[in-house]
């Protein structure tokens, strides 16, 4: 989910980070074809810069409130995306070449396009910032979607269904066209993440485009890692986070430094 209006808790955060001295290094400039002012990346991080943000992303929601079981989920099938172009602006090129990336950089994914949207178990929906709300209703309910909205007045939504043993089953995604490239961008990348198996939101982490306080608008280096960390074989469906945690860190440590 994207807020248009986060929570700004701006000198509580500085303090906070301060005490966190990031060892992250190898800082450049976003890669070509980012939205014009996208932030900057780091492209050498700790093992433990890598586990905590991992951890903190793959474990729990707060789209799941009350949840108090907190497993991994990552997509165990092929991933097989229908885009439902639509809005007012046509952005379906421009997604569908963010699913070409991901495809790429991802090949564990079996990441596909199907123009068959009975056949996906990932169906994007572009629309207009007007069509939202009522998406939300029919992607949630009307309680929920409520209170969602007066909660946190989101702009982008991904709705995504487990099986019991953690695999994700279904993912929809809403991602709004008509407001501007940073919005598509940012919204893209941030519930990509959300939709492969990263519900969470760290607000404190300096490096991810799941920090709502952020507008990344592109696959960072650090983003790429988790992705890695959460597709690796030792990784799997429904683990706790105890036993997720030392694995995690062993694969951190082999993808620490690489970029
Ligand atoms: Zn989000």
């Amino acid at each position: 989910m994207i807020a248009r209006w986060p929570a700004v808790i701006g000198i509580l955060l500085a303090l906070v980070c301060a005490q966190d001295a990031p060892a992250a290094s190898g800082k450049r400039a976003a890669p070509q074809g980012a939205v014009a002012g996208a932030p900057p990346e780091y492209t050498i991080f700790t093992p433990a810069e890598l586990t905590r943000g991992f951890l903190a992303l793959a474990f729990g929601s707060d789209l799941r409130l009350g949840s108090k079981l907190a497993r991994i989920h990552r997509f165990e099938e092929p991933v097989k995306v229908h885009v439902a172009a639509g809005g007012s602006v046509n952005r379906a090129e421009s997604y569908r070449k963010i699913l070409g990336e991901f495809a790429k950089e991802f090949p564990s994914l079996r990441l596909i396009m199907t123009e068959d949207s009975y056949a996906a178990n990932f169906v994007v929906r572009l629309i207009d910032e007007k069509e939202f709300p009522v998406a939300l209703r029919a992607a949630f309910g009307e309680a929920t979607a409520r209170e969602f909205v007066k909660r946190t007045d989101p702009q982008c939504m991904t709705a995504v269904k487990s099986a019991a043993e953690g695999g994700i089953i279904r993912v929809d995604s809403f991602i709004i066209v008509d407001q501007g490239d940073d919005v598509f961008f940012n919204c893209a990348y941030h519930e990509m993440l959300h939709a492969l198996g990263l519900p969470n939101h760290d607000q404190r982490n300096p490096w991810t485009a799941l920090n709502q306080d952020r507008q990344v608008g592109y696959l960072t280096v650090y983003d790429r890692a988790l992705i890695l960390m959460l597709y690796d074989p030792r990784i799997r469906s429904g683990m706790s986070r105890a036993q997720a945690g030392q694995t995690a860190s062993e694969i951190a440590k082999e993808l620490a430094g690489r970029n």
